[in-house]
Formats: structure tokens, C-alpha cells, sequence
């Protein structure tokens, strides 16, 4: 078969098993090709009248040439999107398994919500008058985020998890740098998510980590040896990427605080305790949440999220401008702090605005709707859901931590029992044949050939059950040494793809067949 420069099957012999067609179509499953390639400079969807001329108004800066777009009539341009979309996979089409990940369903009153206009319409720079119901918003959220977990302060301004860590972790350094005590290191143990190291590495802090303990916990003995004047804190997934929940929490807090030291907690996967455990009972100092996990928003597709930050006493006067305060009946945006209005110790600001309004409405709602005791029943059905995938399938596969006791929200398997020569990589695309996206693999990288599945809240009995069934036959394919499984997927749009030459040699810009050829 030949490639073009993207990898991509040439046309007409393209689509693998199916060349027997001219269009590369196989019967409703649509090729689709670039935009680049079906698209042309001088078609385009829209009218527009003859500019007038607006050099003078310009002062030279007009373009003189074409920016080479190509362009889409209206249908082609619809097509061109709907084609693509059918290529994908969605929470709105099937359950969606990663671990992690929380891809729940995002309840449709939270999207009527989030599109009423004087949500959905106002802009950031509007005078503050004119937007107070956005700001009670916000504020309401925040209150709501203070409640839950049990801390006096929050930052709505982050906008994801790891962007919100990287908030918790200036506050850490300044509350430390205040009392002229700048600390180095900032211990992770291994069950920690991955951003975790980053962040702290991103602050400028050297990142040692903290062993786990056979079943799958923090070492709180290790971590006390290695506490001295020289940490500013930890970074502790809780529940960890193991799906455990960490007992020895406030152990650890109290460990980190006689020791000088500053508590973080990774909250992304708060839908796991919401209603059942407050952070800040556990002395944890601050904590980032994923709205865009625990509080229903859509994600996916590098966005967008939202990652408020709750504080304890301790990091409070610490945290990010820009904040709303409540004065009276009125709400302010605070922009800049004084001295006598406030603690005038803010870090700074991380983003220009105050944070993402689509997300707050949508997360509000969601709260609203469900009220405390439905909040708390959330985290009861995510932890069922994963025990019941945990117990249906151990079994056949490998629960390395499954004598630990119940799972939180995601049910951790390993490779072990496979036949000789397959791994997870062919399970997970075997899966995608069925009809799933696949789970989480090869993290936490503690467990061999891991494989994550966090079901969430929102899924039925019926719906595990049939995921159950799926993933059963595939995993028996592969401890029978069943060869097809190298080959798959079969049925997707595209087959196995080379995932190392993916991440190492991307190909992140198209150009023109004629120069790729001319330079090869
Ligand atoms: C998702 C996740 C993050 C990162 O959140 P983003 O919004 O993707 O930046 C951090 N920690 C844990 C445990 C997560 O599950």
C-alpha cells in the first residue's frame, strides 16, 4: 500500500481490507482525509462583500498575501466535521473506562444551565455591575468547594489539575518564603499521579520520591525517616493511583507539620470521597478538585477543565488573585490586595481572568441538583461500581491489590497470567473491537502491564455487565495465546498504529505532498 506524508493509505486502495472499494469507504464507515487535501484556497462557505479599502486605516500592516487556508463550502465543511466525529469515541456513545479519568455523563440541565445568556454571553472585562450574577456564581461555587472539603479558602481561577497543583504549590513556597524558610524538596510518593513530580519539579523543587508498601500505600516509615529542615511538603494522591484509599492521611499531616512541612493533596478524584470525607479533617493544606472530573463537566480532548484550589488557615492569605468577595449585597472582584484590606501576602496572579465560567455554571448545577445527600451517594455508587468490576473479574485477571481490602473508584489489574509474547497493548485494542474505548494502561507504573478501569457513578448494572463480558472474552483470548489479538483493532478506522513513532516522531504539521516528496 503506498503513504502519503502523514502515514496516511492513498487513495483509492487506502482503507486496510477493504480496497475491493474506489472511495476507501466501508459501507457506512466514512474515510475521511485531511481538510488540506480536500479543501482549496479560493471555496468557501460564506459570502463576503468587497472589502473596502482599508490599507490607509492599516497603516501598512495589511497582509499582501494569501494565508493559504483551504477552504469548505457549508456542506463539505459539515460533512468534513461530522466524518470525523463518527471516527471517535465518546462518552455519549458508549462507557468510557479510563482510570482516572472520570469520564462520567455530564447531565444535559447543567449544559441548559451553562448556556442561558447572562452566562453564556458576558465577557470578562464587562464592568463588575453588570455581571453580579456570574460573580454570586462563582462565589456560591467556591462556598460549596469550602463546605465540602472542610477548608476555609478557595482559588477559582486555575483552569485544570495540574494547573491548579502548580497554584498549590507557589502558595506552599510563599507561605514557606514569608517566614524566610526556603525549603528544597518536596517527597511524591510512587502511588502519586504523574503531574505531581512535574508540578513540583516546574516550581523549582527537587523531587524525591517515597516508596509504597506492598499493598499499595504510602510508607509512612519511610516518608517520617526522610522528613527534615530541608522538605516544604508532599504531594499525596488521595485516593491514589492505585485506587486506595491512604489511612495513614492524618498520620502523614501531622508527620509533615511537626516537621516543618506543608500537606498537598492531589483531590482530582474527589468524586471517589465527596460527601464522606473532608480533606481538611485529614490536615491537608491545600487540594486542587477537578471540576471537570468530580463535578460533571465534559472533558476530553485537552479540554476545557477547571481546577480550583482549597487552603487551609495555614496557605490562605497566600492564594491568587484575582478572587470575588462578598460585601454586603454586593460581590467584588478582587484584583489586587492591600495590606489593609486583606493579607497583601497573594502570590500573584495565574491567568489573566478569573477562570472558566461554563465550567463553574455546569459544576453549580450539578450541585445543586444533586444537594449534599446526592453528592454523598455519588461517591457511594463510583466505589460500587469499581468493587463490582473488581469482583467480576478477578477470576480471570490478576487484582494485585485485591487482598487489600475494597477499591475506591477504579479496579487496578496486571498482565500477569497472559500467555507468553501478549501484553496489555493487545487486550486494550482487542477491546476497542468490542466496541470500548480502552482502559487505563501501564499506569501506575507500580503494577506490571497495568490496567486501570474506573466505571463512575453514572453506569448502570446493564451496562457493566456487558463490559464485564467483553473485557472476560478478550482477556481469556490472550491467556490462550490467541494470535488475532496481535493484529487488533480490525473494525476501527484506523488499525494498530505506531505509538512510539507517535510520541518520538510526531508529525504535527502538514505540508504539501510535492515539498515532502522534494525534500525526501
Ligand atoms: C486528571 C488528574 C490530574 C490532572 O488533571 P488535569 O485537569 O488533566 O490537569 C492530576 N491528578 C490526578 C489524580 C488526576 O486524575
Amino acid at each position: 500500500m503506498s503513504m502519503n506524508n502523514q502515514g496516511r493509505p492513498t487513495r483509492p486502495e487506502h482503507a486496510e481490507g477493504s480496497a475491493d472499494t474506489f472511495t476507501g469507504n466501508r459501507a457506512l464507515m466514512l474515510e475521511e482525509r485531511l481538510i488540506f487535501e480536500i479543501g482549496a484556497i479560493d471555496r468557501t462557505g460564506i459570502d463576503l462583500d468587497e472589502m473596502p479599502d482599508s490599507a490607509s486605516r492599516l497603516g501598512g500592516l495589511e497582509r499582501n498575501r494569501s494565508i493559504g487556508l483551504a477552504g469548505l463550502s457549508e456542506p463539505e465543511t459539515v460533512r468534513h466535521y461530522t466524518r470525523l466525529s463518527r471516527m471517535n469515541y465518546a462518552i455519549d456513545l458508549g462507557l468510557f473506562p479510563l482510570g482516572s479519568c472520570t469520564m462520567k455523563h455530564n447531565p444535559r440541565l447543567n449544559e441548559r444551565i451553562a448556556r442561558l445568556k447572562g452566562f453564556a454571553d458576558i465577557h470578562p472585562l464587562q464592568p463588575v455591575d453588570t455581571v453580579q450574577g456570574a460573580l454570586q456564581v462563582i462565589h456560591e461555587l467556591g462556598e460549596w468547594l469550602c463546605r465540602l472539603t472542610g477548608m476555609p479558602a478557595v482559588a477559582m481561577s486555575p483552569k485544570a489539575g495540574a494547573h491548579g497543583e502548580l497554584c498549590g504549590i507557589l502558595a506552599i513556597r510563599s507561605a514557606l518564603e514569608a517566614r524566610g524558610d526556603a525549603r528544597e524538596v518536596i517527597l511524591v510518593p510512587e502511588s502519586a499521579h504523574g503531574t505531581n513530580p512535574a508540578t513540583a519539579a516546574f516550581a523549582g523543587y527537587r523531587v524525591e520520591d517515597i516508596p509504597a508498601t506492598p499493598e499499595g500505600r504510602v510508607d509512612l516509615a519511610a516518608l517520617e525517616a526522610r522528613l527534615g529542615p530541608d522538605v516544604a511538603g508532599v504531594m499525596i494522591t488521595n485516593p491514589n493511583t492505585c485506587g486506595l484509599f491512604e489511612p495513614d492521611m492524618k498520620r502523614i499531616s501531622d508527620a509533615v507539620h511537626a516537621a516543618g512541612g506543608l500537606v498537598y493533596c492531589d483531590g482530582a478524584n474527589f468524586n471517589a470521597i465527596v460527601g464522606r470525607v473532608r480533606p481538611g479533617d485529614l490536615g491537608v493544606d491545600a487540594m486542587h478538585i477537578n471540576l471537570h472530573k468530580t463535578f460533571s463537566t465534559p472533558h476530553g480532548g485537552g479540554g476545557p477543565g477547571s481546577g480550583p484550589v482549597v487552603f487551609s488557615e495555614a496557605l490562605a492569605p497566600f492564594a491568587p488573585l484575582p478572587f470575588v468577595e462578598k460585601r454586603g449585597d454586593h460581590y467584588a472582584l478582587i484584583e489586587e490586595e492591600t495590606a489593609e484590606d486583606h493579607h497583601g501576602s497573594s502570590f500573584g496572579r495565574m491567568v489573566a481572568f478569573h477562570g472558566q465560567m461554563g465550567m463553574f455554571t455546569r459544576a453549580l448545577a450539578y450541585m445543586m441538583s444533586h444537594g449534599a445527600d446526592g453528592l454523598k451517594q455519588v461517591a457511594e455508587d463510583a466505589v460500587l461500581n469499581a468493587n463490582y468490576i473488581l469482583r467480576s473479574l478477578e477470576d480471570v485477571l490478576d487484582a494485585p491489590f485485591g487482598k487489600s481490602g475494597p477499591c475506591m473508584h477504579e479496579a487496578l489489574f496486571s498482565d500477569k497470567g497472559f500467555a507468553e509474547g501478549f501484553s496489555t497493548l493487545d487486550l486494550a485494542k482487542a477491546l476497542i473491537d468490542e466496541g470500548y474505548h480502552p482502559m487505563t494502561m501501564y499506569f501506575p507504573l507500580v503494577v506490571h502491564g497495568a490496567m486501570l478501569i474506573e466505571p463512575t457513578e453514572t453506569e448502570s448494572k446493564a451496562v457493566l455487565d456487558e463490559f464485564i463480558g467483553a473485557l472476560r472474552s478478550v482477556v481469556e483470548r490472550a491467556k490462550a495465546g490467541d494470535e488475532s489479538l496481535h493484529g487488533a483493532p480490525f473494525h476501527a478506522p484506523r488499525r494498530r498504529l505506531d505509538e512510539t513513532g507517535a510520541a518520538r516522531k510526531p508529525v504535527l504539521v502538514w505540508s504539501e505532498p510535492e515539498q515532502v516528496e522534494a525534500a525526501e
